[in-house]
């Protein structure tokens, strides 16, 4: 629910800058293809450039292209300075991302847009971020009116909308303006938790991302500030999930995938258990509680039944006993069409 399949994880921080957005959709070609093979059918694509992820769903659909099947955002929307606009470069080379906007009427002109050019839902940028430079990752960026306008223009167009929030108020602010999924929710309180289970706010969190990220971040390019505000929140977050879980919070499967590694994406199945789901809440955190959040997009997916589309992965133990078996998929079919078939023998026994 939560995946950037057009970046890579090794162009990170100032790297970004000599990336075109054709490298990106060609980049996105290979990482559907990964992806796939891991095991995953549907991915939900949240924020690319350029609408690039737009084009490589049109490419899979189309069959010309092999990956998951793509609900995708085209670019996220998000204030000047803020999470999703472009602070790498000092004024004299100024740039802004191309979907920026500032103020209720630019936000609803900026939803349209991107509902126009294709996307499947509308992300926004409603706080600071970790790999953002410049600004603070607990800070709101966009107001509740702004979300509010946002939500309602999606809604009215048949969008679902996800915010980028880390911090405590945007946290608060964006479900109280209807926002359907939190994406992060790292710094959400207990006022914030009770708020999205009393209004059926969905928590989707990436708590696998942070040992990648501070593992590896360093090589991949991303900024010593970047690594820093990791640092500050990265635990934080997995006592959010914890306690989210408890609670009762809807919570999806995101991981974040393009700052990690492309087909690493059950990696998080395991941390998801150790932070306090069940193994089977884990499961249907990627599966039919994923297709329930996507409305009506996930109408046919999320299940193995009569009517729904045949996405099937085998693995060769009992997840159920072993989580981390999903982490080495042996056996994957999207639609009725096997894509991947290991070792027939030992799979079969
Ligand atoms: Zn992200």
């Amino acid at each position: 629910m939560h995946t950037h399949i057009t970046s890579r994880p090794d162009r990170a921080g100032l790297r970004s800058l000599i990336v075109s957005v054709p490298q990106q959709a060609v980049s996105g070609v290979a990482n559907a293809a990964k992806t796939l093979q891991a095991g995953f059918t549907t991915l939900r694509n949240v924020g690319a450039a350029g609408y690039a992820d737009v084009a490589l769903r049109d490419s899979i659909n189309s069959g010309e292209t092999i990956g998951p099947r793509l609900f995708v955002s085209g670019p996220p929307i998000g204030a000047t300075g803020g999470h999703c606009d472009e602070n790498l470069l000092p004024e004299r080379y100024h740039d802004t991302r191309e979907s920026v906007a500032d103020g209720v009427e630019e936000v609803r002109k900026k939803v349209r847009e991107i509902h126009k050019y294709g996307a499947d839902l509308i992300k926004i940028c409603a706080t600071g971020g970790v790999l953002s430079k410049g600004d603070s990752v607990g800070g709101q960026q966009l107001t509740y009116d702004e979300m509010k306008t946002a939500v309602d223009e999606a809604h009215m167009l048949g969008l679902k909308v996800a915010a980028h929030a880390h911090g405590t108020s945007g946290i608060a602010d964006a479900i109280r303006a209807g926002v359907d999924t939190i994406e992060h929710a790292s710094l959400a309180d207990a006022d914030g938790i009770a708020l999205a289970k009393a209004k059926g706010a969905v928590f989707d969190m990436d708590i696998y991302n942070d040992d990648f990220i501070l593992s590896e971040g360093a090589k991949m390019g991303i900024l010593p500030e970047s690594l820093e505000k990791e640092r500050s929140i990265g635990r934080a977050q997995r006592e959010t999930f914890k306690k989210a879980v408890q609670a009762g919070v809807i919570m999806t499967f995101g991981t974040d995938a393009g700052v990690y590694p492309h087909g690493d994406n059950g990696k998080q199945f395991a941390k998801m258990v150790e932070w306090g789901m069940t193994t089977m809440q884990a499961i249907q955190a990627a599966t039919a509680t994923a297709a329930k959040v996507l409305g009506h997009l996930g109408d046919d997916l999320g299940a193995i039944a009569p009517g729904k589309y045949a996405d099937i992965v085998a693995v060769q133990g009992d997840p159920l006993a072993n989580v981390a078996e999903l982490e080495h998929v042996k056996f994957v079919m999207k639609a009725g069409v096997v894509y991947r078939q290991d070792d027939q023998a030992t799979v079969i026994k």
